[in-house]
């Protein structure tokens, strides 16, 4: 999980001081000390962490913090705040007023362009955007090939003319080929190098004034650390990104890049990638983040994936099927499919409030037992599934051997199934019981 590493350390920080009943001001600064050197620790620019302190020790040791009845909780809300302000207070959206609307995607070879640019047509044809994805990555040996695959799979156009013309002719034949098919996003994946070099910046700033795109994402990886602000800076003032794109934060401990990048560029983080999964990308809300990093969870992004994954036809029937009690096993695999959909469930586990690291150590977070149990589902007949009362031990046997599982598999199942339905049961009788007593609507 992201910032891992850090969110430990403040968190453990916070726990003494939660505990405290007053606090005096030493305990602040002590408290602001570990703070600091987590966050030096995690990566974050120096001059930022320096900056971040100091205003947190100023507010922090402010009388009605020092005097207040939860003192430990004020400090913990003003790590929060500062925080929050530090990766830009509100989450920053993309401009779609120009039609069609063009993104020009830049960056370092690696640090996930590409797949980027598939991940951000997804989500926003999601949305109700007719995306076009252009192959102007002319150098990197089956880049262009890489963007199809990655197109087909979302089911996304994808413009592109081979690697012999120049990018800026590829860009602009795109326009033209956009505006005459009605797409209304234009995602231009852009060549990246190695390491920041001269060429790579005139063809880009050739780009941007052939095609003159709507925002300029410069693409980072958020697990190089202070090498990705660097990176950042140097994008910025050559071209004048507009926004950022944070990629393979899942594989970032420490937060570093995403702590600074904000502060040291001046330029907002708009979405950030967590997999390598085409539907691995959030957008990125400061807030949300910063209540993750202390341990506060993340309930919004979740709701939020929750409604994109789960079909809302198939929540009616079920809801119908709970009211009329026959809720039957082909549901209850319905049901273990959308959840699957949300992403492991360690991750999903993780935006809860005080999940941390060790919390969900403690828990068994076994993504197998989901496979487990639909194989299962799916070795029975439609009959079984239908009505579990005719699974006699034949057919348990018959159902475990399928499914490459054990009868005991098998009984737990029915057992946990069983268990679901008495407990709807339950739910729905007394719903109807307070809808009676006029409690409910
Ligand atoms: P490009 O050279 O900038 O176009 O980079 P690619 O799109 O080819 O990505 C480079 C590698 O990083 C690929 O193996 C991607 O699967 C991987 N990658 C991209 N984004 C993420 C991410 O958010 N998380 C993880 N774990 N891997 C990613």
């Amino acid at each position: 999980m992201a910032f891992d590493g850090l969110a430990e350390k403040l968190q453990n920080t916070f726990k003494n001081l939660r505990g405290k009943g007053k606090l005096n001001e030493s305990d602040v600064k002590s408290a602001m000390r570990e703070v600091k050197l987590a966050l030096l620790e995690a990566d974050v620019n120096f001059k930022i962490v320096k900056d971040f302190i100091k205003k947190v020790n100023e507010r922090a040791i402010g009388q009605e913090v020092l005097n207040s009845l939860t003192p430990g909780q004020q400090v913990i809300k003003i790590v929060n705040e500062e925080l929050t302000e530090l990766m830009g207070q509100t989450q920053s959206k993309i401009d779609f007023s120009a039609n069609p609307t063009i993104l020009m995607m830049v960056g370092l070879q690696g640090a996930g362009k590409t797949t980027t640019s598939g991940k951000l047509g997804n989500i926003l044809k999601k949305k109700g955007k007719n995306p076009l994805l252009v192959a102007c990555d002319v150098y990197r040996p089956a880049a262009i090939k890489q963007l199809e695959v990655v197109g087909k799979s979302l089911d996304i156009p994808v413009f592109s003319m081979g690697d012999k013309l120049s990018p800026v002719d590829i860009a602009k034949a795109a326009l033209k080929h956009a505006v005459k098919n009605n797409n209304d996003l234009i995602i231009i994946d852009t060549a990246g190098r190695l390491h920041i070099d001269d060429n790579l910046m005139v063809e880009l700033e050739d780009i941007k004034s052939s095609v003159k795109p709507s925002e300029i994402l410069l693409v980072v990886d958020s697990m190089t650390g202070q090498d990705a602000v660097n990176v950042a800076e140097v994008f910025n003032e050559r071209l004048g990104i507009d926004g950022l794109i944070l990629t393979k934060l899942d594989g970032d401990t420490r937060g570093g890049a995403a702590l600074s990048v904000r502060a040291v560029t001046g330029k907002p983080i708009k979405f950030a990638c967590v997999g390598e999964k085409l539907t691995d990308i959030e957008e990125f809300h400061p807030d949300r983040m910063a209540s993750r990093i202390l341990g506060m969870g993340d309930v919004l992004t979740l709701i939020e994936k929750a409604q994109e994954s789960f079909d809302e036809d198939k929540v009616k029937k079920l809801e119908r099927k709970m009211k009329s009690n026959d809720f039957d096993l082909e549901d209850f695999l319905d049901q273990l499919q959308q959840m699957k959909k949300m992403g492991p469930l360690s991750d999903i586990l993780g935006m809860l409030p005080g999940m941390n690291n060790k919390a969900l150590k403690n828990i068994e977070v076994d993504d197998k037992e989901f496979l487990r149990l639909e194989a299962i589902i799916q070795s029975m007949t439609p009959k079984e599934r239908k009505n579990t009362n005719v699974i006699n031990s034949n057919r348990k046997k018959r159902i475990a051997s399928g499914s490459g599982t054990k009868v005991q598999d098998v009984n737990k199942l029915l057992k946990q199934f069983s268990q679901t339905k008495k407990m709807m049961k339950q739910f729905t009788g007394m719903e109807k019981k307070m809808k009676k007593g006029g409690k409910l609507k």
